[in-house]
């Protein structure tokens, strides 16, 4: 049941997309609104001769470093126009075709989950620990070499720089697990599309081959629906302590959300001037912090690690009383950032009791309740929130919320209940340290933590999390 038939027309590579299916929402595609991309298959330099023994990844690594210094080194003043075109097409297919090559180590140091070495949970948090990716670029090399390995056809074209990333992308970004031997069967013809078609009509393909499937396979889960898969949150830190939300919502969440905007929303009153008026994107957000405050207020079990706040101001005492030249730390939300003095004394006057403040206490400064309780009390939970703010595993930003205390000398053992031998640590950080065997420190006067492997040869310090 191939639900989207290729065919080749004509050598300029046109190709015909036949969706069978009339009911279909996604816009058909026609011979006329598929590009005509010609297929250029160029004479390569003999590769390694078959006979020769493979040659060392490192070693070709080298050889790539070197090619790169020369090609640095090049006079592109002095170039030709023809010359520059034809480097830049060079370049963009040594590009796709290096991509097809991460795509392809990625793939076995994931498999063998080679980032353990450096205590990091997975391979898109290594790459973010080492290589200093952001989140969403080293999840999305991850994806893309899992996706590769079913997919034989379609990696060989981007190993051969027949295809472009964003082809592969097109593919891989709808490939979730439960449709991924639906899309891997399609290989041939995804390929095939991908050669000649632009990635928007790749896309169009998954997602038309994604709907035909048989959803009554018997062992098969269903097959999500495709917008529902492709919701998502993202909340990063903007210019001047502003955040800035990324959001693709659910149907169903877009409408509360409009919902919100029409309950919530209050009107300027009749008097304000016009200068101080409000737009209306203003009076959406007004509206949406409206709601979650009410939303806080109301649900019984908003307390999150025992400690009961909306939000979690952390301010000297001295900035709550004016004395700012005194005070030793500069006052910041419990997740977002600093905020200057005048906005903490703020939020200390009018947002009382939905806030939790941590008063005096000095960076690091240890605290502890000995051997009287074996978990962290609220009120040092919060204090060990101020020091962490997330996760303290290699390359892993798990929000605190999420994370548990670690006793770093085990509870078991004789540690301490205290901020100095505890370190928040996701679950996956968790099994890691003990099945690993990792001993991790912290250190309370500089806020640094330690990760010491088990024999002691791999020793990993993690400053602090930036204020
Ligand atoms: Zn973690």
């Amino acid at each position: 049941m191939p639900p989207v038939s290729i065919e080749r027309v004509g050598a300029g590579g046109r190709a015909v997309v036949d969706f069978a299916d009339a009911g279909c929402d996604y816009p058909n595609v026609s011979s006329s609104q598929v590009g005509v991309r010609r297929c250029v298959a160029r004479e390569r330099p003999a590769r390694y001769d078959a006979e020769a023994p493979a040659p060392r990844l490192a070693e070709a690594v080298a050889t790539l470093r070197a090619g790169l210094e020369q090609l640095a080194a090049a006079d592109v003043g002095d170039a030709a126009d023809g010359e520059l075109g034809e480097a830049l097409l060079a370049l963009a297919e040594v590009q796709t075709r290096l991509t097809g090559q991460e795509a392809r180590v990625l793939r076995t140091f994931d498999a063998r989950e080679a980032y353990r070495a450096d205590a990091c949970v997975t391979a898109a948090s290594w790459l973010r620990f080492r290589a200093r990716l952001g989140h969403a670029d080293a999840q999305r090399r991850c994806k893309r070499a899992r996706v590769l390995r079913d997919m034989d056809g379609l990696r060989a074209a981007l190993e051969a720089g027949e295809v472009s990333v964003d082809h592969v992308d097109a593919v891989v970004r709808r490939a979730i697990p439960q449709r991924l031997s639906t899309i891997v069967e399609h290989d041939a013809t995804l390929t095939e599309l991908a050669r000649t078609a632009e990635p928007r009509h790749v896309a169009v393909a998954v997602a038309r081959i994604v709907e035909l499937a048989d959803p009554d396979a018997a062992d098969d889960p269903p097959p999500s629906c495709t917008r529902e898969d492709l919701r998502g949150w993202s909340v990063r830190r903007g210019f001047d302590g502003l955040g800035v939300v990324d959001a693709a919502t659910s149907p169903v969440l877009t409408e509360l959300l409009l919902r919100v905007r029409d309950v919530f929303s209050t009107p300027d009153p009749p008097d304000t001037p016009p200068e101080q008026r409000r737009t209306p994107a203003q009076r959406f957000h007004d509206a949406v912090l409206a709601a979650l405050t009410t939303a806080l207020d109301h649900d019984p079990g908003s307390a999150v690690g025992g400690v009961r706040a909306h939000f979690v101001v952390f301010s000297d005492l001295q900035t709550l009383l004016g004395r700012d030249e005194l005070a030793r730390i500069r006052p910041r939300l419990g997740a977002t950032g600093e905020i200057d003095a005048e906005t903490a004394r703020h939020l200390a006057a009018t947002t009382d009791p939905t806030m939790r403040a941590v008063l005096g206490l000095v960076p690091w400064l240890p605290v502890s309740v000995g051997r009287a309780r074996r978990t962290l009390p609220p009120f040092l939970r919060t204090a060990s929130q101020l020091a962490h703010q997330h996760c303290r595993g290699p390359g892993c930003d798990r929000p605190y919320a999420w994370a548990e205390e670690d006793h770093n000398k085990d509870w078991i053992d004789g540690g301490l209940t205290a901020l100095f031998n505890s370190a928040p640590l996701c679950e996956a950080h968790h099994q890691l340290k003990h099945r690993d065997g990792w001993s991790i420190t912290f250190d309370p006067h500089t806020g640094a933590v330690t990760w010491i492997s088990r024999d002691g040869t791999r020793r990993i310090d993690l400053p602090p999390p930036e204020p």
